[in-house]
């Protein structure tokens, strides 16, 4: 049987060549630079552990464990303390606790009586029966008030997409709390009701799911993965064009300055969109994945700060803190690593990882490093009680770092259906389809493993 193609090996593409491996399909990965990963990058320096990309997974499914136990990892997981539940957002220069029941809502100082309020009429009001797609923004306004949008949701759009609320479309953003107003009428009985049919599902919700890295973090996961897959791993391959062939499909890559060609069974293109958008389609239908290139992307750079933990008056006990754009700061928001995981600074030290930029303020992001240490510093002082200077320091940039599923995103998500509808053989995955957090591309992994295993079967390309 002729190997499957792999193209990229991020999470989504290595997660996917893994568990095809498992089931005895042969794979070969194309990979365009000189590492696995993709934006997972986990480096050990001074004795911190900074993650340059993300810093936490979500245990959603009992897939995620299975792929663990898969890949003899079981051993280096480590769960979240129990400071995870806790988590700050910043209202007038001060870090509040933020409410996680009923009764601290009614209680927090972080939102007005107008706006717990709304909060409480949220049941009530009507679902949503336009035909236009709308922001975040917009449903946030209507369902729960400006000063929710402007407080909770704009900084947890920060956190999440590094986005902005007024262009985030709700319906491709936030599918679930779409889905959610419009099967159950309310978010809030959707918080009852959508529990029941996850579990029917085997699914536990991201604000339920436990937060979990590995010990030398989250890159133990892909360089596990990697070298089990080591023999059909190709760094420093850039796939150029993808043929449709009357036997399968042809995929050309620059091997140095040279382009070869090699036949496989079938594609999975899990790439970024931004790097799919220059690889040419050869099929007799003109397809093209060119307009991927018009996804906008938002720039974020990572920053670690390290501190004596007697130079900081802040308690962080908790995940950490995420700060709405009406307060002003540079960063978007902190984790306080070393509350999470042990293990992530030298003995008496403390680890701050911030990031900087996104479409809230994209220009800080490309700003050289020493000026974003000293700019994500000064905020820290202010917000955390902070009286000595960093005794560690590293940042990484990311030019495009997150897809934005702006209004209007549909347009790209039926492109690539269309694409792939198309050309059977030919599966396209990544942040850009699914959603940007790590459990939905790792969930994807499975669901293009079995797809295309049932694709070769049925087309006759593997015995069994
Ligand atoms: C700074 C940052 C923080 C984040 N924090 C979190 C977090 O804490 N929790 C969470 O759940 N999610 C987080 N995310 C999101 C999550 O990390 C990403 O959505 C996910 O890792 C993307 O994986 P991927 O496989 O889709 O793509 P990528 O990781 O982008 O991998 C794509 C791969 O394809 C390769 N490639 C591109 N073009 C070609 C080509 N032509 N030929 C061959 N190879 C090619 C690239 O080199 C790359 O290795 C974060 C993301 C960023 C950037």
């Amino acid at each position: 049987m002729k190997s499957i193609a792999v193209i990229g090996s991020g999470i989504t593409g290595l997660t996917s060549a893994f568990l095809l491996k498992q089931k005895k399909c042969p794979v070969e990965i194309y990979e365009a630079s000189s590492r696995v990963g993709g934006v997972i990058q986990s480096v050990r320096k001074d004795g911190y552990l900074a993650e340059f990309g993300p810093n936490t997974l979500l245990n959603t499914s009992k897939k995620i464990e299975h792929l663990i136990q898969m890949a003899n990892l079981a051993g280096h997981v480590i769960f979240a303390e129990d400071v995870d539940q806790t988590r700050f957002l910043v209202r007038g220069g001060k870090v509040i606790n933020m409410p996680s029941t009923a009764l601290g809502f009614l209680t927090s100082p972080l939102f007005s009586w107008v706006a717990k309020f709304n909060l409480f009429m949220e049941p009530f009001r009507p679902r949503w029966k336009n035909k236009y797609e709308e922001t975040v923004a917009h449903f946030v306004r209507r369902r729960f008030g400006q000063e929710f949008l402007t407080y909770a949701i704009d900084a947890l759009v920060a956190g999440i997409f590094a986005g902005n609320p007024e262009r985030l479309s709700v319906m491709h953003g936030f599918p679930k709390l779409y889905q959610g107003e419009q099967k159950y009428g309310s978010l809030i009985r959707t918080q009852f009701f959508g529990a029941h049919d996850r579990k029917k599902r085997g699914e536990t919700s991201k604000q339920e799911a436990r937060v979990f890295s590995f010990d030398e973090g989250l890159q133990v996961l892909t360089d596990s993965m990697a070298a089990n897959l080591d023999n059909m791993l190709h760094l420093n391959n850039t796939v150029k064009k993808i043929t449709r062939t009357p036997t399968g499909w042809k995929v050309g890559y620059l091997d140095g300055d040279i382009l070869m060609e090699r036949e496989h069974s079938a594609v999975l293109l899990s790439t970024s969109a931004y790097t799919a958008q220059n690889i040419a389609l050869h099929t007799d239908e003109k397809l093209s994945l060119a307009p991927l290139g018009q996804i906008s992307y938002a720039p974020v750079t990572s920053v670690v700060l390290g501190y004596k933990r007697s130079a900081v008056g802040h308690s962080l006990k908790g995940f950490g803190m995420l700060i709405p754009g009406i307060e002003r700061f540079n960063i978007l928001g902190t984790l306080f690593s070393t509350s999470l995981f042990k293990n992530r600074a030298p003995e008496g030290h403390v680890a701050l990882s911030s990031y900087v930029g996104g479409m809230r303020q994209p220009e800080l992001a490309g700003l050289p490093d020493g000026k974003l240490f000293e700019l994500v510093h000064n905020d820290l002082v202010q917000l955390l009680d902070i009286k000595e200077k960093p005794t560690f320091q590293i940042a990484h940039y990311h030019s495009r770092a997150i897809p934005q599923y702006d209004v209007g995103y549909g347009f790209y998500k039926d492109h690539v259906a269309n694409i792939q509808e198309r050309c059977p053989g030919l599966f396209i995955g990544g942040n850009y389809t699914r959603g940007p957090a790590l459990s939905d591309n790792l969930l994807s992994g499975f669901d293009f493993a079995d797809r295309i295993e049932k694709y070769v079967k049925e087309a006759g390309l593997i015995d069994g």
